[in-house]
Parts: structure tokens; C-alpha cells; sequence
């Protein structure tokens, strides 16, 4: 069965706290939403501002291949506002529980039903597909509730919706809503649930489960308070879950990750490592006996292959560590140390990880490097050559060859600095040879005095996302930061080598 996916990111997502969109930012997400797939995007609520209206219709007007909906209040002005914006498709609603009507609308129950009623009838007039919300209808009466949705259903409303507007529903309760409104009506329904109990995604199954063809979500959950039901965890759970029935979506799921650091990015909201389908940890393995499983068969601790949304597995060393998984992520960057190396090895990361220290790569590989001597890790990179020259009057302008795999390059450049000269230099040789990019640098004193010796990490990337980190100490700063870069590049070209060879 093929559920409809109703994204509301631009709408109920940007009103997480603190988040605000401009118009440029909300077409940007609107057009990445359209390419994951999704149904139908709710644009904006175009009566709250000018800049809202303005991004409503930028968005109506870019030939976006999903339904553009908008959100008006159940008012003439609203209604109208929406019209203006360009939207074919409204998503009205009025508040029905009496907690909301006694004390937000002050209104009867009479009231609302007449204002809901017309509201739509007023829509329908001006030519649009009408989505209708009864808010908070979970906590609504349910025989009033049935009335209102037989009465906007006469009126013409195209699709219902059921909001949990403060996540106060279980799943049963929301599967008999859900069914009552179905039946009553023959609309087809959607439900819109929040994570204030974290049921969101729950909820929104059992409404599924119980006839709902539609649900509303945002990507990462955000939303008002705890969130909406999101996106990429209801769509891999209605597809690879077992219900009985089979759901299908149009969500492209290979793009998911991509979405989720978009809007993440823009709106500025974190994603907790621990969330489902998009956290930093999701597909991250720490156990020795989860990675021994992983590399034996990823289904064993993987209930989902992270390819499928767009992600990579990952290791880490740490005090839960084994010997193959240390030695896994090791050859990731073709270092094989014999039997009793290893057994050094993993002695030292158990070491360090009861002292509370985090083991990343540039540790383990550092250790690798104290246990089997220098010759254990290949360079694949080295420096042949490098001068700079910077001064008061002059642009600070740097030299610097390499031997890549056997063959020599060179390039120059200028910066800011000396330390950017040269990096810049560096990135000249890199970046046209293999897209691989410096993105951090970070630089420490050891002590005091200017002969003190100093401490720089560097973090590099490639065109696959694959960032590797590396640490230089030494006295001069510029010599260090080359050589800091240089030992990144050789770790991520020594990578790449091997993941080009299996
Ligand atoms: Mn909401």
C-alpha cells in the first residue's frame, strides 16, 4: 500500500524555538524535499508575514514536481493570504477540544463547527484543495469530533487530518480515531503526531495500521516542543518493518542523510547522536563483539545496511574493543600488524580507554605507529621539497613539492600567512590530483616562549566525505602544519588505495 508522505519541515519544523528560516533557505529545503520524494510540502503559513508569504511563493513558482500546500487558519483573511501565495492546496484548520475552545478561541463548539464549515466552503470557492485539521483532536470529544469531520466532509473538504497537537495519544487510541474517521467519512485521512511522550512515530503507525493513508512529518523531527513524527524514521519503519501489510513510499531513501544535514545545517538544529536512521551513531560500532559480528555479517548488529539512507558504517577504537575490529580499521589504511602487534596494539586502547580518553583514528593509528616502528605504515606521501617567504611588504608565498606514489609534484601559492601559503600549496597539488581538501586546522602551544614547541591537528577530506584526522608537534609552526597535512593526506590516500583494491 502506498502511503502519502506530507512534509511539514517548512512549516511545523520551523517552529521548533529558535529556528527561523529566510526565504532563500526555505526553497532551498523545499527543493531538496521535492528531490527526496515526498508527496506534498507544507511551504509556510503565508498570513503570518511578509517574508513567509514572499518564501510561500517562491515556492509555489519553482515547478517543484510535489503538491504545495500552506496553512491557514479557518478565516476569510487566511484562506485569502494562501490564494495570494499561489497555493492550489490549503491545509485549514480551527481547534475543537474544549480545553482550546473554552480557553483559547473562547468559542462554543456550535461556533467552531459553523467556522470550520465555512472555512472550507470558502476555500473550495476560491478554487482549492482543501486539507482539513481539527487541532487538538485527541483531546477532543470523540462524538463531537466525528461531527466536525461529517460536516467539513459535506462542505467538501478533500483530505482530513487528525493532529495530536500535544502528543497526548497512544497508538490504540490513535488507530480507533483514526478508523472512526475513516469510516464516517470515506476521506482519505492523515494523522500529524508530536513527540512530547516520544510515541510521534508510533502514533503515526497505528494510525497507518488502522486506515490512515497520509502521515505529516519533518526531517529529523523537528518541530513545536519535542517534534513531529520524523520523516526518515516513519518511512524506514513502514518500509522495512514487518505489518502485515506491505507500505511502500516515493521517498528516494539512498537521500535521506543528505536531507537531514541540510536542514539540520540550515535551521541550525543539532541531531542527537543516538537518533534513529540519521544520528551520528546510528551506524556506529564501538563493542568488540559488535564489531567481530558487523565484519562476520552487518545484519548481525545492523538491522538496515547504512547505504540505504545515504550513510557509511564506521568503527571506533575503545576499551570495548577486539582484535578484529581493531585490526579492520587498521587496514583500512593498509596497516597489518602480525599477531602479537596487534595484541600490543588493543593493550594500549584498553589502556587509554579506561583512562576516559576517546580513541580516534589519529590515536589508533599513532599507536600502530609506536608499536610496529615507522615501517608500519606506508607513506604513499612525502615531502621532497618546501621553502616560504613572508615578510612586511610582501605576500606571504610558499613552495612545496611531494612525491605521490612515486611521482613528483609541486606547487605554489600564496595566503594570509606563511601557515596558509604553505597549506594552500599543498591544496593545490591535492585538490586538482584527488579532490581532497584541508577543512580544520587547529593549533596549540605546548608551553610558553617562542622557541616552545607546538601541536597542530589537521582534518582532510575527500569527495566521498571521508574525513581523516592527523597531528604533527614540532617546533617551527609552518614546518609542523605541512607535515600535519602531509601525514592526513598520506592516511586518506592510503585509505582510498584500499578501498579502490576491495
Ligand atoms: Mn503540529
Amino acid at each position: 500500500m502506498r502511503i502519502r508522505i506530507f512534509d511539514t519541515t517548512l512549516r511545523d519544523g520551523e517552529q521548533t524555538p529558535g529556528v527561523s528560516l529566510s526565504p532563500d533557505q526555505k526553497l532551498r529545503i523545499a527543493r531538496e524535499l521535492d528531490a527526496l520524494g515526498v508527496d506534498a510540502v507544507e511551504a509556510g503559513f503565508p498570513m503570518v508575514s511578509d517574508g513567509e508569504m514572499r518564501a510561500v511563493r517562491m515556492i509555489t513558482s519553482d515547478g517543484l514536481s510535489c503538491e504545495v500546500a500552506g496553512l491557514a487558519r479557518a478565516n476569510k483573511s487566511d484562506i485569502d493570504a494562501a490564494a495570494d501565495a499561489g497555493l492550489g492546496y490549503v491545509h485549514t484548520f480551527i481547534a475543537t477540544s474544549d480545553i482550546h475552545l473554552e480557553h483559547k478561541l473562547r468559542m462554543t463548539r456550535d461556533e467552531a463547527r459553523e467556522r470550520a464549515v465555512s472555512a472550507v466552503e470558502y476555500a473550495k470557492s476560491r478554487g482549492m484543495a482543501v486539507e482539513f485539521s481539527a487541532e487538538d483532536a485527541t483531546r477532543t470529544d470523540r462524538g463531537f469530533l466525528l461531527e466536525v469531520f461529517g460536516a467539513v466532509a459535506a462542505a467538501g473538504a478533500d483530505r482530513l487530518d487528525i493532529p495530536d497537537t500535544v502528543g497526548y495519544s497512544t497508538p490504540s487510541y490513535m488507530a480507533g480515531i483514526v478508523a472512526e474517521t475513516a469510516g464516517a467519512t470515506g476521506l482519505p485521512v492523515s494523522v500529524h503526531c508530536h513527540n512530547d511522550f516520544g510515541l510521534a512515530v508510533g502514533n503515526a503507525l497505528a494510525g497507518i495500521g488502522a486506515g490512515a493513508s497520509c502521515a505529516h512529518v519533518t526531517i529529523n523531527g523537528i518541530g513545536e516542543r519535542a517534534g513531529n513524527a520524523s520523516l526518515e524514521e516513519l518511512v524506514m519503519a513502514l518500509q522495512c518493518l514487518e505489518h502485515g501489510t506491505k507500505y511502500e513510499t516515493g521517498i528516494v531513501t539512498e537521500r535521506l542523510y543528505d536531507a537531514s544535514r541540510l536542514v539540520s545545517g540550515i535551521a541550525g538544529v543539532q541531531v542527537q547522536p543516538n537518533k534513529a536512521i540519521v544520528g551520528g551513531n546510528a551506524f556506529g560500532h564501538e563493542s568488540g563483539i559488535h564489531t567481530h559480528g558487523v565484519l562476520s555479517n552487518p545484519l548481525t548488529y545492523e538491522p538496515i545496511s547504512p547505504e540505504l539512507v545515504g550513510r557509511k558504517r564506521w568503527m571506533q577504537a575503545g576499551k570495548h574493543a577486539g582484535l578484529h575490529g581493531i585490526n579492520a580499521m587498521l587496514a583500512e589504511y593498509g596497516v597489518a600488524p602480525d599477531e602479537e602487534q596487534s595484541r600490543a596494539i588493543l593493550a594500549r586502547v584498553k589502556e587509554l580507554g579506561d583512562a576516559g580518553s576517546k580513541i580516534t583514528d589519529v590515536e589508533l593509528l599513532a599507536m600502530a605507529g609506536e608499536v610496529m616502528g615507522d615501517s608500519g605504515i606506508r607513506q604513499m606521501v612525502s615531502l621532497e621539497g618546501f621553502s616560504v617567504s613572508t615578510g612586511v611588504g610582501t605576500m606571504p608565498y610558499a613552495f612545496v613539492k611531494l612525491e605521490i606514489d612515486g611521482k613528483e609534484y609541486a606547487g605554489t601559492d600564496h595566503g594570509v600567512g606563511p601557515v596558509d601559503a604553505a597549506l594552500n600549496a599543498v591544496e593545490k597539488i591535492t585538490g586538482d590530483l584527488a579532490e581532497i581538501h584541508i577543512r580544520d586546522y587547529a593549533l596549540a602551544a605546548i608551553s610558553g616562549g617562542s622557541g616552545a614547541p607546538c601541536e597542530v591537528t589537521i582534518r582532510v577530506e575527500d569527495p566521498q566525505g571521508n574525513k581523516v584526522s592527523a597531528r604533527a608537534t614540532g617546533k617551527d609552526i609552518v614546518t609542523t602544519s605541512v607535515r600535519a597535512a602531509i601525514e592526513g593526506l598520506n592516511r586518506i590516500m592510503l585509505r582510498k588505495a584500499m578501498a579502490d583494491k576491495s
